[in-house]
């Protein structure tokens, strides 16, 4: 785990946050940008008409023009999720698998991805024994058994830094780990998918589905690692949402918590690329602002 230091720590990698990032980087802050492991929704634009000035391009294009402008004024993109935000105290710090980062003020500009439940009963578990971040929550479960559901290189790591809190842990995936990820102390599953989580309270064990048929494997936690939807985020912050999770703003984007903004599609504001960039300036410009106060009554 690396520790990074930022006056402007950008949630997402879409237009809202890129914008930001040109503003902040650009007006010399150190600007840290988390691009998650969900694509942008403008990926899956094949073809942008209405926005001004680069008409026919194709979303992937429009957003690798923005993220190279970005880092051309020195913004520093990172590629993890967001799995733990503390938003309230200050300086702001902001968990992901590699890195803990502490910044002064915050921008959430991760866009409106939908969680795929996989799992049966996921959400009435999730901090009762059902976890998107080892990092975050391994510790509880020292020497308890465990079970990590993944199928890529971060879920083969989670499971190695589980054995080493001392969990007994079990590596369950649809796809097979070789070579260099088969690691001693961890037992795998391959081909295999979690069904449901069952309990009561807490997480007691989990349904597996195989070539053979159902089973059963007792557990005190699942960890589900995918990419971090910022609706489960947001519920583990006193931020102000509606009830579809999109984040309560005022004019200038600040949230409920001081130095703490929002943009673009989270907002819910339009759910346009020429919204979510203005949103993302009007951001970066008022935690420009919000940098100067703080600085002004130290
Ligand atoms: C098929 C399609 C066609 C479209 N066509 C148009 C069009 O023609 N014109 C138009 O104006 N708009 C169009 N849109 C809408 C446009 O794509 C969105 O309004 C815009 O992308 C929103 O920008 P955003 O920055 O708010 O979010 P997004 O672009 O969705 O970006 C979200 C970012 O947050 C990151 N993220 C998510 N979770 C986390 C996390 N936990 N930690 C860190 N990062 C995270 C993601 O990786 C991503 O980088 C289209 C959308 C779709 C799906």
């Amino acid at each position: 785990m690396k520790d990074i230091i930022a006056d402007v720590l950008i949630l997402g990698a879409g237009p809202a946050g890129l914008s930001a990032a040109i503003y902040a980087s650009r007006a010399g802050k150190k600007t840290v940008v988390l691009k998650g492991q969900a694509p942008s929704r403008l990926e899956w634009a094949h073809k942008i008409e209405n926005y001004p000035g680069m008409d026919g391009v194709t979303g992937k294009e429009m957003l690798s023009s923005f993220e190279a402008q970005a880092v051309k004024f020195g913004a520093q993109i990172e590629e993890s999720d967001a799995l733990e935000l503390a938003l309230e105290m200050n300086p702001k710090m902001v968990t992901t698998r590699h890195s803990f980062i502490m910044a002064s003020t915050v921008i959430l500009a991760m866009g409106r991805g939908e969680h795929k439940r996989s799992v049966m009963n996921e959400d009435q578990y999730v901090g009762l024994g059902v976890s998107y971040c080892a990092t975050c929550d391994g510790a509880f479960f020292k020497g308890k058994p465990v079970v990590v559901y993944g199928n890529d290189h971060e879920a083969f790591n989670d499971a190695i830094m589980l054995r080493d809190l001392g969990c007994e842990v079990t590596l369950i995936s649809m796809n097979r780990f070789e070579g260099n990820q088969i690691a001693k102390g961890i037992k795998y599953l391959h081909k295999t998918q979690v069904v449901s989580v069952e309990g009561n309270g807490m997480v007691s064990s989990i349904k597996v589905k195989d070539a053979e048929g159902d089973s059963m494997i007792e557990t005190r936690a699942l960890f589900i690692i995918q990419a971090m939807p910022s609706g489960i985020l947001l519920k583990k912050t006193p931020l102000e949402t509606s009830d579809k999770d999109c984040i309560h703003v005022d004019r200038n984007m600040h949230t409920s918590i001081a130095g703490v903004y929002a943009a673009g599609d989270m907002t819910c504001g339009g759910l346009q690329v020429s919204i979510s960039v203005g949103e993302g300036a009007t951001a970066a410009l008022e935690a420009l602002k919000y940098l100067r106060e703080q600085a002004s009554v130290q």
